[in-house]
């Protein structure tokens, strides 16, 4: 079979036999019923047999699952061991309806009753529609729902997957994710990166590979070779073996240095990147700490949440950002909900022309905890368009003693006038999701336009050198905290043409920082022009890629 091509999302090589999710279960036709000569009772006991091996299934997984799986397995086995979904069904074969469709309607009636309580019960209705499907699928004997369960590690396939799909994924089993589906900054390709796990989307053709079939997926490359030699399925099993770590000071093999620092969203995730031996925090997105919420929160809970965020980072470096609240990041209580074009609304910084006591209270609260905790504060505001902007923010930052204020460029606008902008900020860091996504017109959550949305793209990577370039002028530090930092080649291009760290998520410091020790400083500056002058996207991977020997 010949090789798929797709966009890489997350870097690294593996391989092992394909292994699909099964289709999700559809709604049983409106009306179905009883099949001739059905006995009634027989049925019933039916529905109850199925709910309860679907409640001892999820147990067993809950018992073998780890992280936030644990919790997602055993709330839906405890929402499986109710009877109250079993009864209603079994109450609805009475009027001749079939098994599968008494227990989908009376799935409706609980999610209905749990909804009108409103709060946590209101959420277990999300629960009730995975136990139907779970006892729809074993009524009529298919698969179930999720993530297949198996002993040897595989390469998960699917059109796509969504975070309840994910939450019981075990990196010790699967080895890779490839869909058809999907952008570079989708669900999957988020949930990849932050496993660690090489994984392709928009992959076309991927769902023709019969199950089973072993295939070599290169996450850097984008690509899935069914059926590759043995010699190379053993050379790939036996790097995977080895165990990356990271000696804590990023830097290219003729020492020339290149911050590595971790994106962080909570308390846990800022442990974790500790951990994992980032240098610092060059993205915490506060906005993280507060999606759920209908109210602003109070500048002291604010000061806890980022007080905690900051302590396992005393005495080095935290890029705080203000809230980017809007588009795929609504908060209610900053952002309108019925704009037509959410990306382009009022969002990020433009949040406070409307309200400027909540980018105050925030500030207020960021050099709060910046005391409590020791940390190295530097702060920077999401959505700047213009360098008036960028000068507005460091201002109202240096009234709240925040003296290391900068900016996030992400807006085609800003990049195009790095020399004004430099003038006015302590430093400035290139979100490269939405600057490819404004650049390149292709709504970065569209699986349809994962090609064009693609941090490789030349004309993302110009807009990054023109902004690198004037901060190497200005002499203002210039990072990436988009998700181009953490693909280990591009983060050389990206080296190549002047940032100065790269921020991404700590799983991916490790190979980007052993990547960046296998070349010169010179050879990042010829891999990114070679970069820079390719025509589109998929050339200037290939051409990086094939000069590039330990991923090539
Ligand atoms: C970006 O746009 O690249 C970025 C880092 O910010 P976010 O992904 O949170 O929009
Ligand atoms: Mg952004």
């Amino acid at each position: 079979m010949a090789v798929i091509s797709g966009v890489g999302v997350s870097s690294g090589r593996a391989a092992g036999p394909v292994v699909r999710m099964p289709d999700p279960v559809g709604e049983p036709p409106a009306g179905a019923t009883l099949p001739d000569g059905a006995d009634v009772a027989a049925e019933g006991a039916r529905i109850a047999a199925a709910a309860e091996q679907v409640r001892a299934d999820l147990e067993r997984r809950a018992a073998a699952a780890h992280g936030d799986g644990v919790a997602v397995l055993e709330a839906t086995a405890l929402m499986a061991a109710d009877p109250t979904l079993v009864t209603a069904a079994q109450k609805k074969l009475s009027d001749g309806t079939s098994a599968p469709r008494a227990v989908w309607d009376a799935a409706a009636e609980v999610q209905a009753m749990l909804e009108s309580l409103g709060g946590y019960m209101a959420e277990r209705a999300r629960d009730v529609a995975d136990v139907r499907d779970r006892i729809v699928a074993v009524l009529d004997g298919r698969p179930a729902p999720g993530v297949p369960e198996r002993a040897e590690p595989f390469v998960l396939v699917a059109h796509d997957l969504a975070p309840a799909d994910t939450a019981t994924l075990d990196p010790a089993t699967c080895l890779a994710l490839v869909t058809e589906g999907g952008g570079p900054t989708s669900h999957t390709a988020i949930l990849a990166r932050a496993l660690g796990l090489p994984a392709v989307v928009a992959a076309a053709g991927i769902l023709d590979v019969a199950e089973d079939t072993v295939v070599l997926v290169d996450g850097g490359a984008g690509t899935i070779q069914p059926d590759p030699p043995d010699d190379v399925v053993a050379q790939v099993r036996a790097a995977a073996a080895r165990v990356l770590t990271f000696d804590g000071t990023g830097r290219t093999s003729d020492g020339h240095r290149v911050q590595l620092l971790a994106n962080v969203g909570d308390p846990k995730g800022a442990a974790a990147a500790a951990e994992a031996g980032a240098e610092g925090v060059g993205l915490f997105r506060t906005e993280f700490c507060f999606l759920d919420r209908a109210e602003e929160p109070s500048v002291d809970e604010q000061v806890a949440q980022y007080t905690a965020v900051l302590a396992p980072f005393a005495g080095k470096k935290v890029v705080v950002r203000t809230l980017d609240a809007g588009a795929d990041k609504p908060l209610p209580f900053l952002t309108d909900a019925s704009e037509a074009n959410p990306a382009l609304g009022v969002r990020g910084y433009r949040t406070a022309w409307r309200h400027p006591e909540v980018l105050d209270h925030q500030l207020e609260a960021i050099a709060r905890a910046g005391e409590a905790s020791g940390a190295e504060v530097w702060v920077m505001a999401p959505m700047i368009s213009t360098p008036a902007e960028a000068a507005d923010f460091v201002a109202r930052a240096a009234t709240f003693g925040l003296a290391t204020a900068g900016v996030m460029v992400e807006v085609p606008a800003l990049a195009l006038t790095p020399d004004h902008l430099m003038a006015k900020v302590a430093f400035a860091s290139l979100g490269t999701n939405d600057l490819t996504q404004y650049t390149m017109a292709a709504d970065r959550l569209l699986g349809d336009l994962a090609e064009l949305s693609d941090g490789w793209q030349p004309a993302v990577l110009r807009l990054v050198h023109l902004t690198a370039e004037a901060g190497l002028q200005a002499e203002r530090p210039v990072g990436v905290c988009g998700e181009a930092a953490a693909d280990p080649a591009l983060a050389v291009v990206l080296t190549g043409l002047g940032v100065t760290s790269l921020s991404m998520t700590a799983r991916a410091i490790p190979d980007v920082a052993a990547t960046l020790l296998s070349v010169t400083r010179a050879e990042c500056v010829r891999l990114a022009e070679l970069a820079l002058s390719a025509p589109d996207a998929k050339a200037a991977r290939a051409a990086v890629h094939a000069e590039l020997p330990p991923l090539g």
